[in-house]
């Protein structure tokens, strides 16, 4: 037996005998008594003799010691591949449009065609979907912009030949929308409920005042109150999860939205998360942005306030051990744009250089290198990631970034993976009692 490579020891703070047993490669989580862990240090990084076989049986089963000839690294590459390329999961992020009735600040999309989507383009998706489900167990939609909302009838039509496409070949089906709810009416919440669109992403920037700033209309107009108010409408119809966009300028401003959000009842009816402003193809100013170590930092107190103040918050927390990162590395998953072209990840939307394929013309794979790019990196050969004990919950973070030569990309528990298991431990004590 030899001592796993992605161990976190962190002693507790309430007693002096115990230490909290972290590992990053199998996610377990463990209180280890002090006498047994300077006993398992001791003998270094070579061969570990333990003679306590319940001891020794606990640790194997946490993956906090292993068998000598294991090499960990190789587990985690081949779990990465063998997520990556898994057919048992069909992914589609959909773009029925990418007209938009919004002007962000920070939108990454400015400047991209407004098209909607044809009948031909929709029907020729359809039969690529038609080609690919067979071998799936679950499809999954998200639909997304441009603004989705305006082309509902597209989103309609689509839904109802997939829903029945999958009811045929007995393949799970889910669905979920980004929008910015402006048009997210009690009508519209109805109608996407009928066409089993159950999770909608809504943002909110802030209080009025920050919101409208960044978030006006096109026409310049804010757009604060009528999603407030969509939102109170439709909680009942819709999942909704609010994510607020966050930068150098709302940073740590969120206090007052969270106070709306709880005078208007919603605290216990939608989800409340931060997301962070990123310069996406040059769209915005690096300076405005927060750092992955600000952004981490931020995060974690304002999960902490959330928690405290009894909001529903399902991000992060607890880590989780990633196979592939995201639809972009992974061989089912696809953005499709309103022309038909396809696309790794959602930031590439629109960009024709970034296309990989269209559904109108299989036959030409445009970007080969891109789609290349994304689908070989492999995180356990970087000379950094390979050595870094964070690998598991992070896989080298967003491909994107990668693939663009972005740094920066190192994951949140870099910075506070201490602080998220300490609470977690805590919260698991005080609720067994001890
Ligand atoms: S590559 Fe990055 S930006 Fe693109 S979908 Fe994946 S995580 Fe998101
Ligand atoms: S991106 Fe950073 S945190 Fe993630 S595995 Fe690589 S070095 Fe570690």
């Amino acid at each position: 037996m030899k001592i796993s490579n992605y161990n976190f020891y962190y002693p507790l703070e309430s007693n002096n005998q115990e230490t909290l047993i972290y590992n990053s490669r199998t996610n377990a989580l463990a209180l280890i008594e002090n006498d047994n862990l300077n006993l398992l240090k001791r003998q270094g990084q070579g061969q570990v003799q333990i003679e306590d076989s319940e001891l020794q049986s606990n640790l194997l089963r946490g993956g906090f010691i292993v068998a000598d000839d294991l090499n960990e690294l190789d587990l985690i590459r081949l779990s990465l591949l063998k997520s990556r390329f898994s057919d048992q999961f069909l992914g589609l992020t959909i773009a029925p449009t990418m007209d938009c009735n919004f002007n962000c600040i920070y939108c990454y999309e400015k400047g991209r065609q407004d098209s909607y989507m044809s009948a031909q383009v929709q029907q020729a998706l359809y039969n690529f979907t038609e080609d690919r489900i067979d071998k799936a167990k679950h499809f999954s939609i998200t639909w997304y912009g441009g603004e989705p909302l305006l082309a509902l009838d597209t989103i309609e039509e689509l839904s109802r030949q997939f829903i029945r496409l999958c009811a045929e070949q007995q393949v799970s089906y889910s669905a979920g929308i980004v929008t910015n709810g402006y048009q997210l009416t009690t009508e519209t919440a109805k109608r996407l409920q009928s066409a089993k669109v159950s999770m909608a992403q809504i943002t909110l920037d802030g209080s009025p005042e920050i919101h409208d700033q960044r978030r006006p209309l096109a026409s310049g107009q804010g757009s604060f109150a009528t999603i407030l108010n969509n939102i109170q409408a439709c909680a009942e119809f819709i999942d909704i999860t609010i994510r607020i966009n966050t930068d150098q300028e709302n940073a740590g401003k969120i206090d007052s939205l969270l106070d709306i959000l709880e005078s208007s009842n919603l605290k216990d009816k939608v989800n409340v998360y931060l997301g962070f402003v990123d310069t996406i193809n040059d769209c915005y100013l690096d300076d405005k942005c927060l750092s992955r170590k600000q952004s981490s930092h931020l995060n974690y107190l304002e999960e902490k306030k959330l928690s405290e103040r009894c909001f529903i918050c399902t991000s992060a927390k607890y880590p989780k051990l990633y196979g592939n990162f995201c639809g972009a590395d992974n061989s089912s998953s696809y953005v499709v744009d309103p022309d038909g072209f396809l696309y790794k990840c959602w930031n590439d939307i629109g960009l024709p250089e970034c296309a990989i394929g269209n559904v109108l013309d299989l036959t030409n794979r445009y970007n080969n290198q891109l789609f290349s790019n994304y689908m070989l990196y492999m995180p356990t050969d970087d000379p950094l990631c390979k050595k870094c004990k964070l690998l598991p919950i992070c896989m080298g973070g967003c491909p994107h970034l990668r693939v663009n030569d972005r740094q920066d990309q190192c994951s949140e528990y870099k910075y506070n993976l201490e602080s998220y298991i300490r609470d977690y431990a805590k919260a698991l004590s005080s609720h067994s009692g001890n």
